[in-house]
């Protein structure tokens, strides 16, 4: 089969790969779609960690070819959503309940091959099954989905609270749709590009701003009454981080979603969080919100059309992976036979 693969840290190539025979637990899966994710990019400069070489990609959807003999919940030809996080059920953080934290943990194209590929072998209790009518590529999404409902979990949204989404891609449009699924009554997004503030827009964003628009960040935070009740920062920089905290009010909570580089540091002042008594929190992973992902998706209730993929088959992936990220392509998407993937 032909896979892409990250042999070391920036050195990316298309290779025939072997399919192995599958263990009893395990299903082969032909896939459809999978999506490229910031992680990706952090696998190829080497600031992620990851086993190398490895083919990428954790966000993937197609349908079972083939199951090992105790795989019995599944059968051949199901349209399925992986979930790459495996969590080993029996270390100290497993059986207390933080599998996300698990001693174990292996992910499906950061420590064991994902995605990027024609075929995938997967543990059948990562596999979500999806309705047969269900788009493959819309599917996807399932993963970074169910990442983001951690996040939304941890900020713990109130109807009737105002939130603001530092960052428009594909996590922050994910982001404010399921801030205003929890009920916020203002939901404004911060972001440079055009391009991503109109997807916004037409997802519901009530304001759209430029991350250095300071007249209108202030006049937001009048018109809020001294900042946002939650603050969610989809971006994973200092500077996102450090404007986030600007906008958030006393009292207030601020969820850092995106991942930084390893060697990136924050600067607050210690007097000024004093004050705000604000909740800072972070979100690691998805333990046990994929179904609930895959529920939204499936109910039509989460749009990720909006987002429109960009589509690249594995023969072109280097010009993902060459491409600049201040694009104003939102989302990429290796897909592997375009008829399913559509
Ligand atoms: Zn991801
Ligand atoms: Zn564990």
């Amino acid at each position: 089969m032909l896979v892409a693969q990250f042999i070391k840290p920036g050195n990316l190539s298309i290779v025939d790969y072997p399919i192995r025979k599958l263990n009893d637990d395990e299903l082969l899966i032909e896939i459809s779609a999978c999506g490229v994710c910031g992680t990706d990019f952090h696998i190829y400069k080497g600031d992620a960690p990851a086993s190398f070489p490895i083919i990428p990609g954790h966000e993937y959807s197609g349908v079972i070819a083939d199951k090992g003999a105790s795989a019995t919940e599944f059968n051949i030809e199901d349209h399925v959503a992986i979930d790459p996080n495996i969590y080993c059920g029996y270390c100290n953080e497993c059986r207390n309940g933080r599998v996300n934290f698990c001693e174990n943990h292996k992910a499906l194209g950061v420590t064991l091959n994902g995605g990027f590929a024609e075929y995938s072998i997967a543990p059948s209790k990562q596999a979500y099954l999806l309705p047969k009518d269900f788009p493959l590529s819309d599917a996807a999404f399932a993963e970074p989905l169910s990442c983001c409902i951690r996040g939304i979990d941890r900020a713990e949204i109130k109807c009737g609270d105002n939130v603001v989404i530092v960052g428009g891609g594909t996590i922050g449009l994910l982001m404010l749709q399921l801030a205003k699924l929890r009920g916020a009554a203002v939901v404004a997004l911060i972001e440079p590009i055009t391009s991503k503030q109109n997807v916004a827009l037409n997802l519901g964003a009530n304001f759209v701003l430029a991350p250095d628009d300071s007249v209108s960040i202030n006049n937001l935070i009048e018109l809020t009454h001294g900042g946002f009740d939650v603050v969610l920062e989809c971006v994973g920089s200092k500077d996102a981080v450090e404007q986030s905290n600007r906008l958030i009010r006393r009292g207030g909570t601020l969820v850092i979603f995106g991942l930084a580089d390893k060697s990136s540091y924050i600067n607050l002042n210690l007097f000024d969080i004093f004050r705000k008594e604000i909740s800072i929190k972070t979100s690691f992973l998805n333990p046990f919100t994929f179904q609930r992902a895959i529920n939204l998706l499936a109910s039509g209730r989460i749009n990720v059309r909006a987002i429109q993929p960009k589509q690249y088959t594995i023969q072109d992936i280097k010009k993902v992976f060459n491409s600049n990220s201040s694009s104003d392509v939102i989302k990429y998407q290796i897909i592997n036979k375009k008829k399913e993937a559509r």
